[in-house]
């Protein structure tokens, strides 16, 4: 079969996983996929577009409402340049799902077993579509995402540095 022109990077939270993909992408020439601005962009539609999880009667995030949305607005990945960049409905998303708020919110979205196979599709499709290759770093990227990626890079850093970055 063809080679999967994939590299992956697992790692725990601010060890420095997306700068090192946003690097390597642009020194292979390749793309960077961060899988994280999915679940974001996805949490801060459900929060437009749902409200706040628990806040009213009939506003539950379940996986049925949470993947029709994602299909509707649409929630979705654009190549710009060497970068997927998260776009809901038409708009560039990137600053937005920045914020405290979609962070706050983001693990309940991370949860929801139908979106974590919404999310893990879609990146199998921006990897598949794309003419050179990416480099996609989130934390199951190796293991559940992408098992067949010729590369896989485990990637940590001491509680003091990950602080710092955190920071
Ligand atoms: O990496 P980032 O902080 O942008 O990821 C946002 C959140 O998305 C994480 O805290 C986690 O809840 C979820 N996530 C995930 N699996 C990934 C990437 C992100 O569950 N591969």
């Amino acid at each position: 079969g063809l080679m999967l022109r994939v590299i992956a990077i697992d790692g725990p939270a601010a060890s420095g996983k997306s700068s090192t993909a946003a690097l390597g992408a642009r020194q292979l020439g390749w793309a960077h996929l961060d899988s994280g601005a999915l679940y974001r962009a996805l949490t801060l539609a459900a929060l437009d577009n749902l409200g706040e999880e628990g806040k009213r009667k009939g506003a539950a995030w379940s996986g049925q409402r949470m993947v029709a949305l994602a299909e509707e607005l649409p929630v979705r990945l654009v190549l710009v340049g060497d970068q997927f960049r998260p776009e809901v409905a038409g708009v560039d998303v990137e600053k937005a799902i920045r914020s405290e708020r979609v962070t706050r919110h983001v693990s309940v979205a991370a949860a929801i077993p139908e979106v974590r196979a919404w999310v893990n599709a879609r990146q199998r499709e921006a990897a598949a579509a794309h003419p050179s290759g990416v480099v996609v770093d989130g934390r199951d990227i190796g293991t559940v995402v992408f098992p067949d990626a010729p590369v896989k890079i485990f990637l940590t850093a001491t509680p003091d540095e990950r602080a710092r970055r955190r920071l």
